[in-house]
């Protein structure tokens, strides 16, 4: 059987690529921002419309150190609606992560339930940015002015994304975007910080780079976390086909939603006004009066040679790794964690397996 797969990288011509990468044979400057590296920082901070951006060898790292350059103690309060990285960003700096449950429409974190778990240990608040939908940014600002809290988010979902024309990493002090392979856009593995801050992000470019200051310096203790010349050479050959794939993602999403709207007991991705979304993932909520569970669904199309996933389950609030973490109230991302299904999502797949695929979810639905 032919199988559709629920994600498949985008890639440039081979060609491209191996044009890029010429330069590198020329040169022998094969990291430790190289000239590639440099030309990718830079058309990276002009696309996503931000002023201040690092590269990294991944998103993790790139959240993970950008929370330790701002040398907080104590409680995080963040969401278990995300993927594992988000609290190990947490945990691996020292801080506490403090479970708050996720808005129903949105399912980013409750903006009206942070106040409640505010102690006098609180630090920061860090939001995900949950398949490229915004946290309720406004909100959540004005409680951080109002109790002094670092506000961090989790954009690993959002490349290329705008808000009413702002580009999503300038909200909050920190913005992470994930470069990995299977995200809207990528370098193979890759990670990008932005910070409002220019001071911000020269601390975290010595952090990546073992906290050298100078050749015979170094100013903070660091580790090693750059982005080579191969990787940025992939984000150069993809950043020029960006429109394409952001596009053939949009017609893909439009199809799926014509087909699957209005449809009783299959909720979509909320209509937020202002923001362009870069549909990294097509998400269906199923409840009552759909006659398949999640899982059944799951099992369904499977059968038919359509792969899914149940992105996020579990909560990571739930993992082994958690043991000794208070898990928090959160019935909300409980109930998404067991009715959320993602759909087969990528820049190449067929329109005509869109409708294969949404007649045998409404086939079989009720
Ligand atoms: C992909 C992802 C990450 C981690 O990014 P990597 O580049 O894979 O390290 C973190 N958070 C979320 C929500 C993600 O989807």
């Amino acid at each position: 059987m032919d199988y559709i797969l629920v994600t498949r990288p985008a890639l440039p011509p081979l060609n491209e690529y191996v044009e890029e990468i010429r330069t590198i044979w020329e040169n022998r400057w094969l990291t430790n921002s190289g000239p590639l590296h440099q030309e990718l920082n830079q058309k990276l901070a002009a696309y996503l419309g931000v002023e201040n951006l690092a590269l990294f060898a991944n998103g993790h790292t790139a959240l993970e150190l950008g929370i330790g350059a701002l040398e907080l103690q104590g409680e995080v309060i963040t969401t278990p609606y995300t993927f594992a990285s988000t609290i190990h960003a947490i945990l691996r700096n020292g801080l506490t992560p403090v479970f708050c449950d996720i808005d129903p429409e949105t399912l980013t974190i409750d903006a009206n339930k942070i106040e409640a778990l505010i102690t006098e240990r609180t630090c920061a608040v860090l939001g995900v940015h949950v398949y490229g939908t915004p946290c309720d940014i406004d909100k959540i600002d004005k409680i951080a002015g109002k109790h002094g809290l670092k506000v961090i988010y989790d954009a690993a979902h959002c490349f290329g994304e705008r808000l009413h024309g702002a580009g999503i990493g300038q909200f909050g002090d920190i913005s992470m975007f994930s470069l990995h392979a299977t995200k809207a856009f990528h370098t193979v593995e890759g990670g990008a910080l932005c910070a409002g801050d220019a001071a911000l992000t020269a601390k975290v470019d010595r952090i990546k780079n073992f906290g050298f200051s100078s050749e015979e310096e170094a100013e903070d203790v660091g580790t090693n976390a750059k982005m080579s010349e191969f990787h940025a050479a992939m984000g150069l050959c993809n950043l020029r086909h960006i429109d394409d794939y952001l596009e053939n993602r949009r017609r893909i999403a439009e199809r799926y939603t014509e087909r699957l709207r209005g449809i009783d007991g299959i909720g979509l991705l909320p209509e937020i006004p202002g923001l362009t979304r870069n549909y990294i993932y097509y998400p269906i909520l199923l409840k009552k009066p759909y006659r398949l569970s999640r899982d059944e669904l799951k099992d369904c199309l499977a059968e038919q040679g359509v792969l899914t996933r149940k992105y996020f389950y579990p909560l990571v609030s739930r993992f082994a790794c958690m043991k000794g973490i208070d898990p928090g109230d959160t019935p909300v991302a409980e109930a998404a964690a067991d009715s959320v299904l993602c759909l087969p999502m990528y820049d190449t797949l067929e329109l005509e397996d869109v409708d294969r695929i949404c007649d045998c979810i409404i086939k079989h639905g009720f």
